[in-house]
């Protein structure tokens, strides 16, 4: 009989990162449950993470696992098995023969925000350490990079100042372009719990649907798409005249309110509220409850607590590093910073998009929150990996990095447990891009991705309960992903193959490790004397209790909280208040386009579904793609619920069913961003197929973050 063991991991979903026990017997994972000493979720699971050995199992069965090596000689062919030396020698020979041809910047790596951090490093260290690119760009990109400018722009660094616990002393939780009952559902149980202990918590939701997340709120607001920033500058404008400004504070500890004020003045409550869509009593009430004001004698008490949770609503935007600094602003107007229940947190939409960042894993960053622009940054990076430098050239971000190869710039694509046939927005460019390279790989644990269609090579990997590393989640906190079973098939670490290559690409010492903790180890000693210092962490202690950071060597614990002695990592050790100005989004509604399509996220599934889509229970929640539509837009049209109609924007159409919701405005329509071709086909303007929702979006960006704007694309709905 064999063995049942017990393995302590975390949740490979969102970034919540729950603590799970991942049951197993021989080569088989038989059941999940949650950690009930975990701090991110003490037992709790949601359903996605309740069913992780199910979706485990039946990856396998059904076989959607990519378990072998496969070359595809001639594209449009089906793949053929290889050995994994010919794979890797395959291809170096290739990279090699384009970096030597067109440059280095020749080639791009795509990697994701759920590789573990050690794969993150190795992938980051190989393509601006060995080969010279800072080509290598992450999903994270897609979901958090404006947080972290609006971080650094406001704050001086990209570290979420507040943790979990806030929720439970927060006097206010302000929730804005999020929606936590379904994406972060343990957090949400959280925000229950909380309301239940303390009935008096004030809850404002800010979304332009009326998500199941505002069922526990008091206030909910919903705005126009886009607006955020009309609404944030507003609220600001209302506390400026009504002296709800926290004056010690601003006066103490931030610089720069001067330039916002002259700017306030135009956010008067009739324009915003006209902009927005909402009440000027509504707006009025926002900023009281922001500000932490007594309502009964606004002169008098000290001020709650507020604590503001948000997500792709604010990231997912041409606009979105204002709109992170818009809401930050309110926080360092009201004093709302450094205080147990304060603080504004960002939710991570991927388990691991923090730990991306921590390693530097982007086009723009590099290791321990070090900058590509920062000369200085890039000789410490270099001295540490041994090198005389790391290039300069800023690297193309996501959508620059697949526009770069559609037009034939970049030549060679690797792209790392990620999904970008279904995934970027614009998927016409992205999948001529795909096409048009020379020469593709595809790393991946699944083989059933849309992507996996234009690799020329696929690299089986490892994934959750086989691989064992670290992540860290939305509030730092730096967990162990463990293996419970042994690597399926011949399926390979993410870490181990990037080595391989890396060995193979040019003989070097750059990747001397024999193990995910050895990566580690070296990473660790890369935050020496940063704002995310962790030199006082170990796999040992991480074995024990996750630790957030910092943590460096000689303390005992990691912080909660930062900023509580109002000194931020700026050099003058002042937060910034930043000239926020409203743009509206970037394919307004017109005539010929007359709704606004916003994208995300179903309750029980999963990005692409590569996971999910496994299991037949995870679709009892929502069985079928649908575009919402508010009810007296379709008796306007003459649609009936499950009507096929046509959807397009100015890049593609899709043919899905329409399903009518009052959770949505006036001229507003929401589709989920999960379903693909297997579900959902579509067709670009130049006829070429497309699949998911994806096929509608724009590739619209904020100049800051480059983040392209998922929430907001111009569509006409036409009956099929
Ligand atoms: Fe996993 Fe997130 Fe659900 Fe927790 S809330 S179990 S991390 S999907």
């Amino acid at each position: 009989m064999k063995q049942l063991k017990e393995t302590k991991s975390t949740c490979p979903y969102c970034g919540v990162g729950c603590g799970v026990i991942i049951e197993s017997s021989g080569d088989q994972i038989t059941g999940v449950r949650g950690d009930p000493d975990y701090p991110a979720n003490f037992g709790r699971l949601c359903t996605k993470g309740a069913m992780l050995h199910l979706t485990a199992s039946a990856a396998i069965t059904q076989q959607s696992r990519l378990l072998h090596p496969m070359q595809r000689l001639t594209r449009g062919q089906q793949p053929k098995r290889i050995g994994w030396d010919a794979a890797l020698d395959t291809a170096a020979e290739k990279f090699a023969k384009i970096i030597q041809t067109h440059g280095p910047d020749a080639v791009g790596f795509y990697i994701s925000g759920q590789l573990l951090t050690e794969d993150y490093y190795v992938f980051n260290k190989l393509a601006k350490g060995l080969i010279g690119t800072n080509n290598i760009d992450s999903n994270s990109r897609l979901c958090m990079s404006s947080a972290v400018t609006g971080y650094k722009q406001t704050l001086g660094s990209d570290a979420p100042p507040a943790c979990y616990d806030d929720v439970n002393h927060a006097g206010t939780i302000f929730i804005v372009g999020a929606n936590p009952a379904y994406a972060h559902p343990v957090l949400f149980r959280r925000i229950e719990a909380a309301r239940q202990a303390r009935p008096d918590l004030k809850i404002v939701l800010c979304d332009p649907r009326r998500t199941d997340t505002a069922e526990i709120a008091d206030l909910f607001l919903p705005i126009q798409p886009g607006t955020d920033v009309m609404l944030f500058n507003g609220m600001l404008h209302v506390m400026l005249w009504e002296g709800w400004l926290d004056t010690a504070y601003m006066a103490a500890h931030t610089k720069g309110f001067d330039t916002l004020k002259a700017t306030l003045r135009d956010y008067t409550p009739d324009v915003v509220a006209q902009t927005c869509g909402i009440s000027k009593e509504d707006l009025l009430q926002a900023a009281r409850l922001f500000a932490g004001i007594n309502a009964d004698d606004p002169t008098q008490g000290t001020r709650a607590p507020t604590l503001s949770l948000y997500c792709q609503g604010l990231n997912q935007s041409s606009s979105g590093t204002a709109k992170n600094a818009a809401l930050i602003n309110l926080h360092l107007a009201t004093g709302q910073m450094g205080k147990r229940g304060a603080g504004p947190f960002s939710l991570t939409g991927q388990p691991n998009a923090m730990g991306g960042r921590e390693v530097g894993g982007m086009a723009n960053l590099l290791s321990s929150h070090r900058d590509l622009n920062n000369p200085a940054h890039r000789a410490e990076v270099a001295a540490l990996w041994g090198l005389p430098s790391v290039p300069s050239k800023p690297g193309k971000t996501a959508v620059e990095m697949f526009q770069a190869a559609a037009d034939g710039e970049i030549k060679a694509l690797w792209i790392a447990c990620t999904n970008p046939a279904q995934s970027m927005p614009d998927q016409a460019t992205v999948r001529r891009a795909l096409q048009r390279a020379e020469f593709v790989v595809v790393q991946e644990a699944f083989a059933s991705t849309a992507t996996c269609a234009f690799a020329d090579l696929l690299l089986p990997a490892t994934t959750w309960g086989e691989k064992e590393g670290t992540v860290t989640n939305s509030e730092r906190r730096i967990s162990r992903v463990r293996a419970a079973v042994a690597p399926p098939g011949e399926t390979r670490h993410d870490w181990q193959i990037v080595v391989d290559f890396a060995q193979r690409l040019q003989a070097n010492t750059l990747f001397p490790y024999t193990s995910p903790e050895s990566i580690w180890n070296e990473h660790r000693e890369s935050t020496r004397g940063r704002d995310l210092d962790i030199t006082g962490m170990s796999y040992a202690l991480l074995e024990h209790t996750p630790q957030q950071w910092p943590l460096p060597e000689g303390a005992t614990q990691g912080k909660a909280r930062l900023y509580e002695d109002g000194l931020f990592p700026t050099p003058d050790g002042r937060a910034r208040f930043v000239n926020t100005v409203y743009q509206p989004v970037a394919e307004p509604r017109e005539a010929r386009y007359p709704f606004s399509l916003s994208t995300g996220r179903l309750r029980d599934q999963w990005h692409g579904m590569s996971r999910t889509g496994t299991l037949g229970r995870l679709f009892g929640h929502v069985r079928e793609p649908a575009l919402q539509m508010h009810p007296q837009d379709m008796a306007r049209r003459l649609l009936s619920e499950g009507d096929l109609v046509h959807v397009t924007s100015k890049r593609g159409s899709i043919l899905v069913p329409v399903q009518a919701s009052a959770e949505l405005g006036l001229s507003q329509v929401f589709m989920a961003m999960h379903w693909g071709e297997e579900f959902l086909s579509g067709i670009s303007t130049t006829g070429q197929r497309l699949a998911g929702v994806n096929a509608l979006t724009t590739s619209a960006f904020c100049p800051d973050s480059k983040q392209p704007e998922f929430k907001h694309a111009a569509v006409k709905v036409l009956k099929a």
